[in-house]
Parts: C-alpha cells; sequence; structure tokens
C-alpha cells in the first residue's frame, strides 16, 4: 500500500515536534513539513525556553498533566543525553518570587519539576517587597539549538522539509493535513480567538550568573541560558509590533537590576520580540474539511500562548494519536 501523506505546516516548536513525533512513530506515513519561516526566523526562537507550564481554563486537567509530563520526560531524556549541548537542553535551577502570596502555592506543576520547595525568609531577604517564593529545578530548551536539531532528526526519519507560505488549506493535497501555524491560524483557518501577546527580551552576556529568577506576574525575569542570559520582558495583548521598542528595552533593564544588581554591568548582545500565538485553550483537536470535493483530516495544534516550548513535545503526542486514528480509518477506506 502506498505511504500516507501526511503535511504539517509550521517549523516553529510545535510544528517541528509535531513533525518528528509522527515521522519516527508512523513509517507507513510520508512527512512534509511547509513554513514561510524557519528558525531563527520564528516565535520560538524568542522565548526563554524554560518548561514551565500554566493551567489552561478549560482543558480536563488529566489531558493537560500528560501534556506536561510528556514534554517534561522528552525533553529530560535529551538533557541527559549527550545531544544536549546541540540541542540546547539544559537542566536549571532558581525561584519564582511573590509581592503578594499566591492563591495557589503549590500548583499542578510542582509535581513535575524537581526539588520543588518553598523559600526560607533567609532566602527571600535579597529580594525587598517579596514575601514569598517556590524553588526549584527545570528544564531550558533554547530553540535557537533546538529547532535546527530537530529539524536535522526530521530529515534523518525521511521527514521532507519545503520553505513556502500557504494561503489557502486548498493548496495542500495530502491525506492528512496539520495545521501548527501559531498565530497564523488567524489568516489560514480564520480563527478569530487567537490574538498576539507580544514579548521583548533583551540577550545579555552575564556568565556569572547560574540561577534564574521570575517573578510570579510573568513581567520580570532572568534566564541564564547556554550562550547568554535572557532578561525580560513584556507581556502586551494584541500589541502587534515586532521591532524592539527602546523604553521597553530601558525599563526590562531597571527591573531586572532592581532583582539582580550585577546585570548593570551585563552587556547587552541583542533584541528580541515575539508575538506569543495566545488563545483561551491551545486548540489540539481534529475535525474534516472539504477540499476540492474531498473530505480531508485536518489537525490542529496551535494558540500555545507563553507555554509553546513547555507543551510542544505533550501537545504533539496527542496529535500523534489523531494521525494514528486517520491512518487507520484512510487503510480501512482503502480495503474496501
Ligand atoms: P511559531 O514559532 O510562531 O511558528 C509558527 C510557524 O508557522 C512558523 O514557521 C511560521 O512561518 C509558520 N506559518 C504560519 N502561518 C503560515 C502560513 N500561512 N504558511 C506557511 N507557514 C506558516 N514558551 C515556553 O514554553 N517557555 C518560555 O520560557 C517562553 N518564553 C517566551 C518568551 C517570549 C518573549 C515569547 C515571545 C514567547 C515565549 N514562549 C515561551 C512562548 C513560545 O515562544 C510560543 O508558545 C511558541 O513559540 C509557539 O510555537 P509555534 O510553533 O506555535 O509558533
Amino acid at each position: 500500500m502506498n505511504k500516507v501523506r501526511v503535511v504539517v505546516v509550521g517549523a516553529g516548536v510545535i510544528g517541528l515536534s509535531t513533525a518528528v513525533c509522527i515521522a519516527e512513530a508512523l513509517p507507513m506515513c510520508s512527512v512534509t513539513l511547509v513554513a514561510d519561516k524557519f528558525s531563527p526566523d520564528t516565535t520560538s526562537d524568542v522565548a526563554a525556553g524554560i518548561i514551565f507550564p500554566i493551567e489552561f481554563p478549560d482543558i480536563p486537567l488529566e489531558r493537560q498533566k500528560r501534556w506536561i509530563k510528556d514534554s517534561f520526560d522528552h525533553l529530560l531524556a535529551i538533557a541527559h543525553s549527550e545531544h544536549a549541548p546541540d540541542a540546547g537542553v539544559m537542566l536549571t535551577s532558581g525561584c519564582q518570587i511573590f509581592k503578594e502570596i499566591p492563591a495557589n502555592q503549590k500548583p499542578l506543576w510542582s509535581d513535575f519539576v524537581m526539588g520543588f520547595r518553598f523559600m526560607t525568609e533567609a532566602e527571600l531577604k535579597r529580594f525587598q517587597g517579596y514575601k514569598f517564593g517556590q524553588a526549584f529545578t527545570t528544564i531550558k530548551c533554547e530553540c535557537s539549538s533546538y529547532l535546527p536539531w530537530m529539524e536535522k532528526r526530521l530529515r534523518k526519519a525521511g521527514g521532507i522539509v519545503e520553505c513556502r507560505k500557504i494561503n489557502n488549506l486548498e493548496e495542500l493535497n495530502y491525506d492528512i493535513i496539520i495545521n501548527c501555524s501559531g498565530l497564523g491560524s488567524k489568516m489560514l483557518v480564520g480563527d478569530d480567538e487567537i490574538y498576539p501577546v507580544r514579548g521583548q527580551v533583551l540577550k545579555v552576556e552575564a556568565p556569572w550568573l547560574k540561577n534564574f529568577i521570575r517573578c510570579g506576574d510573568g513581567w520580570t525575569y532572568i534566564f541564564p541560558g547556554i550562550h547568554s542570559t535572557t532578561v525580560g520582558g513584556t507581556r502586551q495583548q494584541n500589541d502587534w509590533r515586532l521591532e524592539a521598542d527602546q523604553d521597553d528595552a530601558k525599563k526590562i533593564l531597571e527591573r531586572c537590576s532592581e532583582l539582580e544588581p550585577s546585570l548593570k554591568r551585563a552587556k547587552v548582545v541583542s533584541q528580541q520580540t515575539g508575538l506569543r500565538p495566545s488563545r483561551r485553550n491551545p486548540r489540539v483537536e481534529r475535525e474534516t474539511v472539504l477540499l476540492q470535493g474531498r473530505r480531508v483530516p485536518v489537525i490542529h495544534n496551535y494558540g500555545h500562548g507563553g507555554w509553546g516550548v513547555t507543551f510542544s513535545w505533550g501537545t504533539s503526542v496527542d496529535v500523534l494519536g489523531l494521525v494514528r486514528q486517520c491512518v487507520s480509518e484512510i487503510q480501512l477506506k482503502a480495503k474496501l
């Protein structure tokens, strides 16, 4: 029997994870990945890449826990392997601090990260005005390395990669279409629920910093990485500006230096801005679309907001399950 032809639209962390997951698990499928932008020009390249989940309001908790666990296990295996430096995946320890004690002091993710504990008063003393803190070890996945590494992994598994813009799903003549176009889904599938949340960060040289610090409101963070330290940030809803804003940059450096005064000495290497593909809940589901008279399964995997790296492998495993269903249906139909 001929191979089942699968196309994945999108070469950010979601598209590449989905394509690799399918190409490695389903030899009866041929996988083509199509995108108009690749690393280093995707939103995923801007992410600090901290594996740090939130709870989505309408997705069953069991499903969200599976997403977190699958992602965490997948990335931890890479972090512990010889591939870690090429893939840009490392363990990282640090803290999240709060000015007011949060309602949920021990959130869902506390069971997945390592060594979760509340900070002591002595540890908090360093951060003036902060009353509560959580210390833990998690994973940092640097997409500027991870995406090219995943693209190589895809090609090794037989995947084909094409650079082009898709204006309409009708342009795709495949058995199964998988939409991982992030914010592009607004145009590609007419989703009005998706919107940008602008994030600006700076990469600085501060090799003496070893531990991350994140403020509970998500606006201020310092994440030391393999090649540089990411300091941020902004969370501006419905702001489509991709250029760096110098006022934002100044405020980011001020806020971060308040937490970590030694940052005043750090050299700024670059500035980056990305638009988080935000939605009330990510869309990970299957539908059937009539394309040129053919009923084609379209599987969506987009809208991960500020948590796409975190949920990337987990939601891809869900998509793999949906592709398996589609493949059995296609094979059954072929036999009839
Ligand atoms: P993208 O990376 O935007 O990729 C979309 C892909 O689809 C691109 O290849 C694009 O070219 C393609 N595409 C779109 N439309 C079309 C079309 N019509 N035709 C062809 N191709 C198309 N997440 C975390 O988990 N941890 C973090 O620490 C973190 N920090 C962040 C910090 C900042 C400042 C920002 C901005 C984001 C951060 N995120 C973080 C969020 C994370 O970056 C996103 O959730 C993630 O990148 C979304 O990935 P994606 O693959 O869906 O989208």
